[in-house]
């Protein structure tokens, strides 16, 4: 959230702003409006609530530390390159933060691949803009608990605010709120995949640390509904769908109905390491995968990346924009040109398997 000023520019196009009209507050007494009697027997000490202006909401893929990324995180304040100006333009942007943050912790058993990164990687996310993380992905907890410990600390000396992990289920279900411009959000972070063997051990309890597991439907249409309370506009970040797979799976499309008839408006996410698609359901907002974002072993279709802009008036998604970018280095380079656009279509393409509208249908 830096240089937002700029948030009208780089939505140029089909995100730009227009005047919301907000007038500030007092305007019924300018238009010459007899407030009712009740009102001015009562005068309320209380001010009125801020208006809701528009917002812009970006989101990133899978971001780790990994090989060939490790070493820029000695330069964390320019470690995402170029993309990170166009995370700052957003009102608030999240990526899903696919690896533990610890230097020791122990690597879970019977894992092919295990990530951890230091501290600094927070201090890099931050640096280039990003607001909020989900760690609820089967990365998360590679270390284990001691990782997760380790996680939580750095979580808090850096002020990140990061969702779907947690001391116990209640910490790791709970939504992280925040009032952008007016706009009560809240946001819900949760994992549909996890290795088998490790669900137990990942999953967060009463009594356990651990990950918000998306497995657990009733607790999570739970959390939602929570997370309503009191806000404008609910956000659940997903792990979810198969790897390599640009369609969304039954329980993907099944869990997207279920939160989004708890109160959620968005869903996003991801974990197929490829792009996916996304969409409308009614007058909520779901992408089932927005592919890697800052990742050391792309390329090819799993190079595909960029940022998801969402619109958000009054509550609701109105327009959603992709602005590609392809993995070089490790990090996403944004497209332009000729390039960008065919990588537009793409995207839109493949919202044809997803049973989602192009636009919002509620
Ligand atoms: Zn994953």
């Amino acid at each position: 959230m830096r240089g937002r000023t700029a948030v009208a520019a780089a939505m140029a196009g089909t995100l730009a702003l227009t005047a919301a009209g907000c007038g500030s507050s007092g305007d019924s007494e300018a238009a010459g409006a007899t407030p009712p009697p009740a009102a001015s027997q009562a005068p309320s000490t209380r001010p009125a609530p801020p208006p809701k202006e528009p917002i812009i909401l970006a989101f990133g893929g899978d971001v780790h530390f990994e090989g060939i990324l490790r070493p820029r995180l000695n330069n964390p304040r320019t470690a995402l390159g170029p993309i990170a100006k166009k995370l700052s333009v957003a009102d608030l942007a999240m990526v899903n933060l696919e690896t533990a943050i610890t230097t020791g912790g122990t690597p879970a058993p019977g894992k092919q691949y295990t990530f951890r990164a230091p501290a600094t990687a927070l201090t890099a996310l931050k640096a280039a803009g990003v607001d909020v993380t989900s760690m609820a992905n089967n990365h998360g907890m590679d270390y284990m608990e001691s990782g997760l410990r380790d996680s939580l600390a750095a979580i808090k000396r850096a002020k990140l605010p990061t969702v779907g992990i947690g001391r116990n289920a209640a910490e790791a279900y709970r939504p992280y709120r925040v009032t952008v411009k007016g706009n009560k959000l809240a946001i819900v972070g949760a994992t549909q995949v996890l290795d088998d063997h490790l669900i137990q051990a990942w999953t967060a309890t009463d009594t356990k640390p651990g990950l918000a597991s998306a497995k657990d439907v009733p607790r999570m249409v739970q959390a939602v509904e929570d997370a309503s309370k009191g806000s404008d506009v609910v956000i659940v970040h997903l792990h979810w769908g198969a790897e390599l797979e640009p369609c969304p799976l039954p329980r993907q499309k099944e869990l997207a109905e279920k939160l989004i008839a708890a109160g959620a408006d968005i869903l996003v996410g991801g974990h197929q390491h490829i792009l996916a698609g996304g969409g409308y359901m009614n007058d909520a907002y779901v992408h089932y995968g927005m592919g890697n974002f800052v990742f050391y072993s792309a390329n090819g279709k799993t190079a595909e990346s960029g940022v998801l802009y969402l619109k958000v008036e009054d509550g609701k998604v109105t327009k959603d924009k992709w602005d590609p970018a392809q993995i070089s280095g490790g990090i996403p380079i944004p497209l332009k040109g000729a390039q960008a656009k065919s990588a537009v279509q793409r995207w839109n393409n493949l919202r044809a398997c997803t049973g989602l509208d192009a636009r919002p249908t509620g």
